[in-house]
């Protein structure tokens, strides 16, 4: 019974942090700062019921938390990884480049 009821709310927390990162997304053109907030709270609720914000959503700088956007990154490529540097702290991120076939 108990378990199911967290296992609801997890469900219900990962449905949340979705929206609130499609609503940044949607605005990170317009206010970047709001959109930002939303991130941030999409990541509280994730740390509150302990679910993982999924690889395809997590569009934003993990250290100050600004949506990716074309303007405030620089992206290249090296030795077969993306390398997304954010303009507005600095923070680096790598990414492997997956081979397609
Ligand atoms: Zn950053």
């Amino acid at each position: 019974m108990l378990r199911r009821e967290k296992k609801l709310e997890r469900e219900l927390a990962e449905l949340r942090i979705k929206k609130l990162i499609e609503m940044s997304e949607k605005i990170k053109f317009e206010d970047y700062d709001l959109s930002r907030r939303y991130i941030i709270l999409a990541r509280k609720i994730a740390m509150k019921y302990r679910v993982k914000i999924p690889k395809e959503l997590r569009n934003f700088c993990k250290k100050c938390f600004y949506p990716y956007r074309h303007d405030r990154i620089r992206v290249r490529i090296k030795k077969s990884r993306v390398i997304i540097t954010c303009l507005n702290c600095g923070n680096v991120k790598r990414v492997p480049i997956r081979n397609r076939r």
